[in-house]
C-alpha cells in the first residue's frame, strides 16, 4: 500500500455539507453561507466575456482587481494579494508562518479551516475559551504560549455570527508579542462595514493580516476569489508558496466587475440583514435562542445536542439542510444561512412544527 505522510494519514477529511435530500423532496441548502441571490449582472457578464481569452494564462498580479480594491477601500495596492478563495490565503499563511515549532492559537469556535490548515503545516493548534459564543480577548491573551506563532480569529465570526469591536481588536494586537502574526478573517466584513470600524490600518503595524472574500456578500462563492491586505514582507513570503496562476481569467473579471458594482453588493447586505432580522425575530417569538448575527447566517442554540440533532433530522426529512456544528464544539447548535424569503419561511415553519411536537 502507498502510505501518505503521517500527519495526512491522521487527518480526517474536511467536512463540507452533506446535501442529499430524501427522494421526492426539493433540496433547500441553508448550509454553506452562500449568498441568497445571484451575483451582480455585471459580474456575470464580465466573467462570461473573459472566457474568450481563456487560452491565455491569467494575470498573475491581479492588477485590475487590486487597483479597484485599493481604490474602494483606500488601502495600498502593494499590500493586496488575491487567493483562490480566502481559503488559499489561509493555507499559504499557515505554510509560511506555522510549523511544529510555531503553534497556532484561535478561539474555541473558530472557522474550522484554520485548524485544517494548521494541521497541514504540522503546527499545534491551541484554543482559548469564548464568552457566550463571542471571542474573548482576555482568554486569547492568556492562552499565548512562548511558541505561539499565529493567532487567528474571524470577525464577524463563523459559525457564531458574533463580532467584537475594533477597540477589542486593537487591545488584542497590543497585548500580543510583536513577533506573533495576527490573522483577522473578515469573510463577513462587508455585512458589518456599515458600522464603520475598518481594520485595514492595523496592517501597517507589520504583523497583522486582514482577509476578505468574494464568496459571501459579493455572491461569488463558485468563482473562488478571496483577497487580503498584508504587510509588504509577509506578502512577499506568501507569494513564494502561492500558486502563481491561482485566479482564473473568469474569476478575476467577475470579481473586478463585482467590486465596481458596490451598489449591488450593499443591496445584497441590506436585503440579507432584513431577511435575517425577520427570521430571527420569528424564531425568538416561538421560543428559540437565536444569537444576534452580523453576517449572512444565524446560529440557533438548542438546549441539548440531542435536541439540535432531532431538529436537524426533522428539517432534513423535508429536504432542508442547515449546518450542524459539532465539529467546532457547538453540537447543541445549528447554523442557518440566510436564504430567500421562501427558504426562510419554510425553515421557520419546520422548526416551529418540530418545537410544537415537543421532541
Ligand atoms: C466562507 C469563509 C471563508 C472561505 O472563503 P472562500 O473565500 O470561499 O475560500 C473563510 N473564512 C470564513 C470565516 C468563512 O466563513
Amino acid at each position: 500500500m502507498i502510505r501518505p505522510v503521517p500527519h495526512v494519514l491522521d487527518m480526517s477529511p474536511y467536512a463540507l455539507a452533506d446535501l442529499s435530500p430524501p427522494k421526492g423532496k426539493k433540496l433547500i441548502s441553508l448550509s454553506q453561507n452562500e449568498s441568497f441571490r445571484a451575483p451582480s449582472p455585471h459580474a456575470i457578464a464580465a466573467g462570461s466575456e473573459a472566457l474568450a481569452s481563456a487560452h491565455l494564462y491569467p494575470d498573475p498580479d491581479w492588477s485590475a482587481l487590486r487597483a479597484a480594491l485599493a481604490e474602494i477601500h483606500e488601502i495600498p495596492e502593494s499590500g493586496i494579494l488575491c487567493g483562490n478563495g480566502s481559503m488559499e490565503l489561509i493555507e499559504c499563511l499557515m505554510q509560511a508562518y506555522a510549523s511544529p515549532d510555531l503553534a497556532v492559537l484561535a478561539p474555541d469556535h473558530v472557522y474550522p479551516f484554520f485548524r485544517t490548515a494548521a494541521r497541514m503545516a504540522r503546527a499545534r493548534f491551541d484554543s482559548a475559551p469564548e464568552t457566550d459564543c463571542t471571542v474573548s480577548i482576555d482568554a486569547l491573551l492568556q492562552a499565548v504560549q512562548p511558541d505561539t506563532g499565529i493567532v487567528c480569529i474571524a470577525n464577524p465570526a463563523n459559525p457564531t455570527g458574533t463580532r467584537i469591536p475594533r477597540s477589542e481588536l486593537t487591545r488584542l494586537r497590543e497585548g500580543l508579542p510583536g513577533h506573533v502574526l495576527l490573522i483577522i478573517d473578515e469573510a463577513y466584513g462587508e455585512f458589518a462595514d456599515l458600522l464603520n470600524e475598518t481594520t485595514f490600518d492595523m496592517v501597517e503595524r507589520g504583523n497583522t493580516v486582514i482577509l476578505r472574500t468574494f464568496s459571501k456578500a459579493y455572491g461569488l462563492a463558485g468563482m473562488r476569489a478571496g483577497w487580503g491586505l498584508f504587510p509588504t514582507d509577509v506578502a512577499s513570503q506568501i507569494r513564494k508558496v502561492m500558486n502563481p496562476n491561482n485566479l482564473s481569467v473568469a474569476s478575476q473579471a467577475a470579481a473586478l466587475a463585482a467590486v465596481l458594482d458596490q451598489t449591488y453588493m450593499r443591496e445584497t447586505c441590506a436585503l440579507t440583514s432584513a431577511l435575517r432580522g425577520s427570521f430571527s425575530d420569528r424564531l425568538r417569538a416561538s421560543g428559540f435562542d437565536v444569537l444576534e448575527s452580523f453576517t449572512n447566517f444565524v446560529l440557533i442554540r438548542f438546549d441539548t445536542a440531542g435536541a439540535a440533532h432531532s431538529a436537524d433530522l426533522a428539517l432534513q426529512s423535508e429536504g432542508m439542510f442547515l449546518r450542524p456544528q459539532g465539529g467546532v464544539g457547538l453540537s447543541h447548535c445549528l447554523r442557518a444561512t440566510v436564504g430567500d424569503h421562501e427558504g426562510m419561511d419554510k425553515a421557520a415553519k419546520l422548526l416551529e412544527r418540530w418545537a410544537g411536537e415537543g421532541t
